[in-house]
């Protein structure tokens, strides 16, 4: 399932995103990014936002995107397979995972009852995040108080947030969550658990801003003293469907007074939307974040852009899951761009999934003799679990969780893969 960043492969829903197996059904229903689906192929999605036109009924909205997930998790078995569809029977605790009847339920539990949990979290997640289409969440975020390097993580993150209780409370009780819990076909959660799945989804928007902010200060780039452009490199269809002009904004609240910073979203796979315009060859606007968008591979835009100087060379170049491990082929659209960065020396930093994943990629970058100046766990990762779609009985994956920063070529006294794996934190 092509679901990375690759400079060659298509995108997939999100609700597929982490899936690393072929798909319990061959193709699913039309979803956006969000999961959600666009009730009206004529209405495009923004339009949708906060307002009601485009959508039959919610409740169609939230069945279907459901639907996707109907299958038995046991034995594989779609619901037109079944002899009555309405057989199928769902976890009652997390309310994620079907099965075709109560043989397959017990033959599953042993193996279920490992995930049933984070399962759980990962339903509720996939319904409150309709409240990131609608604009509920995020909710309006402060400028830091403290200085970057002493946010250490979310926790920190979200003592900084005056009056987060209220926000909270307002989102809670908004018109949206109500709509969301007449519609959704599963009892609403009591107020904490939303409370915690709300501020998991708020993880996950701005973890990709924010992890660009730790870019930047694992390479000492300083944001106040002049102006940015960051490139992010295989920008998918994820990143970049509905994204509005103001989505990295909290780097503006991260680094209050900096000198203005562009972010250029380069990849095969970019979205038309509104940051779908040319980036800037003069830098960005002081104090502001300006986002704007190439649609094709980064060693073309290279060429035809930034070495015509169309567009501004990069201070930070990032790619959010590039999957560059997964395949052969994904490899080969990568490889021609692994290079360019590691040649022009460009500081490059790349997230993944898992540790696992890290592991592998490392590989391949210290194959290709790229010199690697840090990598761990990200502070900034997303903390909302998302499943391998057709395979739920697994551990969940987080957007960003691992990171790894690169700059130029290997030097004579690079380490080794072997001392790398004995040192996971960097
Ligand atoms: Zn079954
Ligand atoms: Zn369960």
């Amino acid at each position: 399932m092509a679901h990375r960043n690759t400079g060659t492969a298509p995108k997939t829903a999100r609700a597929k995103k982490a899936a690393k197996e072929p798909a319990a059904r061959p193709a699913g229903p039309d979803m956006d990014s969000l999961g959600f689906q666009a009730m009206d192929s004529n209405v495009p999605v923004r339009v949708a936002r906060g307002k009601d036109f485009g959508i039959r009924t919610y409740f169609d909205m939230f069945q279907k995107m459901e639907d996707t997930f109907k299958f038995c998790v046991e034995c594989k078995k779609l619901p037109d397979a079944l002899p009555d569809p309405k057989s199928l029977r769902r976890c009652k605790r997390c309310q994620n995972v079907y099965y075709c009847g109560t043989a397959c339920q017990r033959a599953n539990w042993p193996l279920h009852k490992k995930f049933c949990k984070k399962l759980k979290l990962v339903a509720l997640d996939r319904l409150v995040e309709w409240l990131v289409f609608t604009g509920d969440i995020p909710f309006p975020t402060e400028t830091w108080t403290k200085p970057v390097q002493d946010v250490k993580g979310w926790e920190d993150w979200f003592a900084m947030q005056g009056q987060l209780e209220e926000k909270l409370a307002a989102i809670l009780g908004g018109r949206y969550m109500t709509l969301l819990w007449a519609n959704a076909g599963k009892p609403r959660p009591e107020d904490g658990e939303l409370c915690e799945s709300i501020k998991r989804l708020v993880t996950d928007f701005h973890s990709r801003p924010v992890t660009i902010g730790l870019g930047m200060r694992l390479f000492g780039i300083e944001p106040l003293a002049r102006p940015l452009t960051v490139h992010v490199v295989g920008a998918s269809h994820v990143e970049t469907l509905n994204t509005r002009a103001t989505d990295y904004d909290e780097l503006t609240r991260m680094f209050p007074g900096h000198q203005g910073m562009e972010v250029v979203m380069v990849g095969v796979d970019v979205v038309d939307g509104p940051i779908m315009r040319p980036p800037l060859a003069a830098l960005g606007p002081r104090g502001r974040v300006y986002l704007s968008s190439y649609k094709g591979l980064y060693h073309d835009f290279w060429e035809s852009q930034v070495e015509t100087q169309q567009a501004a060379r990069p201070d930070l170049v990032v790619g959010f899951h590039p999957g560059f491990h997964a395949c052969p082929d994904l490899m080969e659209g990568w490889l021609p761009t692994l290079l360019l960065l590691r040649d022009y020396r460009l500081p490059t930093l790349f997230t993944v999934y898992s540790e696992q994943e890290l592991k592998a990629s490392l590989q391949i970058l210290l194959e290709l003799e790229t010199h690697i100046t840090g990598y761990g766990a990200n502070p900034f990762a997303s903390l909302r679990p998302e499943q391998v779609y057709s395979s739920p009985n697994k551990a969940p994956v987080y957007c960003s969780s691992h990171y790894i920063a690169c700059l130029g070529p290997l030097g004579p006294d690079a380490p080794h893969v072997q001392e790398l794996e004995d040192d996971g934190e960097d």
